[in-house]
């Protein structure tokens, strides 16, 4: 399958080179020339299916031509070797846990399914190649574990200096080997801008192969669609319309949550639930997008004024506001109403829920006031501890530390510090 420029200003490109441009020319996001449903057999005896079959025939279709079947079985083996459990929290409630990785966050998937892709398609290459990536948070250190010990790839991180959190720091700036951090001087919208500039650089992309590893990738944005396909197996039994709360930032999750629609799972409705960053919910009240720059709030990894893939979004429903307003609705909250939810998911049920998740509980609940008979399933995208501070506080309790992040805790943090683009680019090209 081939895969075009939302800008359509590019040409076309396979799977593997989609993958390594991140971006096309024109700097549209790639998006797959079609989307073929599965047939309803596959939805119909899907608990029958494992995790990693489900896995394999959703994706097949958009990485074939690349990617043989063998080593596609590989991959996926490689990428999904932890759960996916829906854990129900009140009655036509549950939350779908997708932090049971390595990094503890929902991004170790895509990070580490773009890796294995990334590794397979440069073996045999001479020259390396650099995924730069800046991170807010959680984004670093999935991407770090991911493409650890990956031959053929270097990874450069670039994360603000005292903006993420000890154990965020920990996780991208102990691993060593491929992979370096380097600690900006600056806000994350500075790392941000440094990666834009690398990649505009003409020289440095004659000297260096440049890509990047944020949800813009193919590789990272398509395989989310296998968490809603493992959430769907398991609520399937309750014979009910099920609706899904996205905690959304940059909005690739939920896009991939869309996709799997298309592939014909059975989803009456998505809610993209925001903190304050309402760039989307506002769309969805008026139809005018207005980008703005990003508020900081509790759940960080979701502080983003002008989300990436909100373009994919209205490019899949052909960007016919009625038919997206079908299928999406879209709720904003700010801080101390999801502390609310945090204090009162705990009180109600005993379940410690992390600040973004807190806010996909919101924005469940909210669509629920006029839907009661649906199923609704709140995608937690990180684990609580990963927000240790705010959470304890908001409960008044202390969290275990999972082994994950144990793990860290001890280790020496190496990082080299940056305070311009002009000291990015040096690094770059004498490394
Ligand atoms: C990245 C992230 C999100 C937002 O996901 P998008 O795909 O960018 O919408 C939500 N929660 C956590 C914990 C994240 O790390």
């Amino acid at each position: 399958m081939n895969f075009y420029s939302l800008n359509h200003k590019a040409p076309k490109v396979s799977f593997k080179d989609a993958v390594i441009k991140g971006i096309a020319p024109d700097k549209g996001l790639y998006f797959p020339e079609s989307i073929s449903a599965l047939p309803h057999s596959f939805f119909e005896k899907i608990e029958a299916l494992s995790d990693h079959e489900i896995a394999f025939r959703a994706i097949h279709q958009f990485v074939a031509d690349d990617v043989p079947d063998e080593k596609l079985k590989e991959i996926i083996a490689n990428v999904l070797d932890f759960d996916f459990p829906v854990v129900e929290i009140e009655d036509n409630v549950a939350t779908l846990e997708l932090f049971h990785g390595p990094t503890m966050a929902f991004k170790d998937v895509g990070a580490r399914f773009m890796a294995n892709c990334l590794g397979y398609f440069s073996r045999g290459e001479k020259s390396e190649i650099t995924v730069l990536v800046a991170t807010s948070g959680d984004t670093g250190g999935a991407v770090a574990n991911g493409f650890l010990g990956v031959e053929g790839v270097k990874v450069v991180i670039l994360y603000p200096s005292g903006k993420v959190s000890d154990i965020q720091e920990r996780q991208l700036t102990t691993l060593g080997e491929n992979i370096t951090a380097l600690e900006v001087d600056g806000t994350f919208d500075d790392c941000q801008k440094m990666v834009k500039t690398a990649f505009l650089d003409e020289a440095l992309s004659k000297n260096r192969r440049l890509t990047s590893a944020n949800s813009i990738n193919v590789a990272r944005w398509l395989p989310q669609l296998f968490y809603f396909l493992f959430a769907y197996k398991q609520a399937k039994s309750k014979q009910q319309e099920i609706i899904f709360s996205v905690p959304s930032g940059n909005f690739g999750n939920i896009c991939a949550g869309m996709v799997a629609q298309r592939l014909g799972m059975p989803v009456k409705h998505f809610v993209a639930s925001t903190n304050v960053n309402d760039t989307v919910p506002a769309f969805m009240q008026t139809g005018n997008y207005h980008p703005k720059p990003s508020t900081p709030t509790i759940s960080n990894a979701m502080d983003v004024g002008d989300p990436s893939n909100f373009i994919r979004i209205r490019h899949l429903f052909k960007d016919d506001f009625k038919t997206l307003s079908e299928n999406l609705s879209s709720y904003t909250f700010s801080d101390d109403e999801t502390q609310e939810a945090l204090l009162k998911i705990y009180k109600n049920s005993g379940y410690v829920a992390d600040p973004h998740g807190a806010v996909g509980y919101l924005g469940l609940k909210k669509y629920q006031q006029n839907h009661p008979e649906t199923y609704g399933i709140f995608l937690e995208t990180a684990h609580p501890v990963k927000f240790l501070d705010v959470v304890e506080e908001t409960i008044g309790q202390s969290l275990e530390m999972p082994p994950q992040i144990q793990k860290v805790l001890g280790k020496e943090k190496k990082s080299i510090a940056v305070k311009s683009y002009e000291e990015v680019k040096s690094y770059l090209l004498k490394s």
